[in-house]
């Protein structure tokens, strides 16, 4: 399902595990139209459904991601102080 780096500007192909960063997010009840989610996933409208994005080792370093189902994913500067929480769409 990773075919590369989330970032669009980077076109590093994910090869395996162990290198960059996973960021998993849980989906809930996705409802069409659906961004970044296999169509698959969002017209059988899953209860909980964890989806994955992957940043190669270079953009994890500086970038983070965040997801809305409907908006796709998102690249944001990573926040001083955040630790390893997955950023937050619009905070
Ligand atoms: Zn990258």
């Amino acid at each position: 399902m990773i075919a590369k780096c989330a970032n669009p500007s980077c076109p590093n192909q994910f090869r395996y595990f162990g290198q960059g960063k996973l960021f998993p997010f849980e989906l809930k009840n996705p409802t069409p139209p659906c961004k970044d989610v296999p169509n698959a996933v969002c017209v059988r409208r899953p209860h909980r459904h964890t989806i994955f994005f992957w940043l190669c080792r270079s953009c994890a370093a500086s970038l983070t991601l965040c997801f809305d189902p409907h908006t796709g994913v998102s690249v944001l500067p990573v926040p001083v102080n955040a630790g390893d929480a997955p950023g937050q769409c619009g905070q």
